[in-house]
């Protein structure tokens, strides 16, 4: 049985050619970069490249990207980093309720700090509400973070227009574009955010690697001391196959997204117009134009998540339900509920996300699939079709 991988958001398989990059720095350049013979300077210049093309794929500068151990990372030094350099400023954050736990769970953690954090509501298609985001801000406000797309519903955020009105205000802007980096065109000078977080394995590099976007002037503080690495703002010896793949990554995605973009979007629309002929009362979750071109989620009623994803993978279908860190748990989605969308429903979500190697026949295969294990399940469903269900519209 083929397997059918349609789980890209929550991590890709690493490109042939970003591998092939790496090797070499497992074995023959195994030096240290902060040494000075020969050896350790090609490593060292090897990491600078690397920094030169994530910089150049964001229209950044070298000195501005830092990199990391991944998107976690880089969330955790923007929020805590621009925290406690500007404790004295003032204490308050604003954030959406829609974010990464990456960010949320720093966020709580902030609170416990002393920090006042703001959870900005979305609308039903998970964008933030701009209104209440520009009312919450205060003198108090040091840290705006909202992230550039969701990696559950695909949904984009205006981004842009958020930035103009930090920047009137002198608040610091972050945004986690970890799903949407690779995908379509970044430029962190026409976005205007001070703070941006990426990581390798969302873009068909490798994991444990990824980078935060500073921009020039900002002052962070460290959360790893030790050496004087990364600019003294993250101390430990570099990961240098990682960022040598983190850089490869960017290069291949800057040549491919175009085309990929296109590519993706007829197969999602394919997907979603296939289940919806053959399932009855499928609702879509997401915007209907601004998100992401290879992420789908659904929701199917009367079945739950859960169930689907183990039946679909006896056929052979990765897919998700919710986030991968969620979906170990029985709670709904934190995305869904904040969209308005009712627990009893929410439970019944799936999530395809699209990539590289997904095709038409992959796409064709989970159609033919999806129906007969929903149909299965909805007599067996503890809900049952015939449950009350409420008000929600879809
Ligand atoms: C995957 C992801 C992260 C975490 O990145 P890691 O490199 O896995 O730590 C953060 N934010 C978003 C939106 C993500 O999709």
């Amino acid at each position: 049985m083929k397997r059918i991988y349609l789980d890209y958001a929550a991590t890709t398989p690493t490109h042939p050619e970003v591998i092939k990059e790496m090797f070499p720095f497992f074995s023959e350049v195994y030096g240290n970069p902060s040494s000075i013979y020969q050896l350790a300077q090609k490593a060292k210049r090897a990491v600078e490249e690397a920094r030169e093309k994530v910089a150049r794929f964001l229209n950044a500068k070298t000195e501005e990207i830092i990199f990391t151990s991944g998107g976690t990372e880089a969330d955790n030094m923007a929020l805590k980093g621009i925290a406690f350099a500007n404790k004295k400023r003032g204490n308050h954050i604003v954030t959406s309720k829609i974010e990464h736990h990456a960010v949320l769970n720093t966020c709580k953690w902030l609170e416990k700090q002393g920090f006042k954090v703001t959870y900005i509501p979305v609308d039903r298609y998970g964008v933030v509400d701009f209104d209440e985001l520009r009312k919450s801000l205060t003198d108090k406000t040091i840290l705006v973070s909202v992230m550039y797309a969701n990696n559950e519903v695909g949904t984009i955020e205006p981004i842009s227009e958020i930035a103009r009105i930090t920047k009137e205000r002198g608040i610091y802007f972050h945004t986690d574009a970890v799903q949407i980096v690779g995908k379509i065109p970044v430029d962190v000078e026409k976005l205007g955010v001070d703070l941006l977080s990426l990581s390798a394995h969302k873009l068909y590099g490798p994991k444990g690697v990824g980078a935060l976007y500073m921009r020039k002037g900002v002052r962070i503080s460290s959360l790893i001391h030790g050496g004087h690495h990364e600019r003294n703002k993250r101390a430990g010896t570099e990961n240098v196959p990682g960022i040598v793949g983190l850089g490869k990554a960017c290069e291949i995605a800057a040549k491919e997204m175009a085309t990929e973009e296109k590519r993706l979007k007829i197969l999602r629309d394919r997907l979603y117009k296939g289940l919806n002929r053959r399932i009855d009362e499928i609702f879509f979750n997401g915007h209907p134009q601004n998100r992401l071109p290879g992420i789908l989620n659904i929701c199917i009623k009367y079945v739950e998540g859960e169930s689907m994803l183990i039946n679909l993978d006896l056929e052979g279908v990765c897919a998700s339900s919710g986030s991968a860190c969620t979906s170990s748990s029985l709670e709904p989605s934190h995305v869904l509920l904040a969209m308005g969308i009712p627990p009893e429903v929410a439970h019944g979500s799936l999530r395809f996300s699209l990539g590289r190697d997904t095709t038409e026949g992959d796409i064709d295969r989970v159609i033919e699939v999806l129906p007969p294990i929903v149909e299965k399940l909805r007599v067996m469903s503890p809900f049952g079709k015939k449950a009350k269900s409420g008000e929600y519209r879809g």
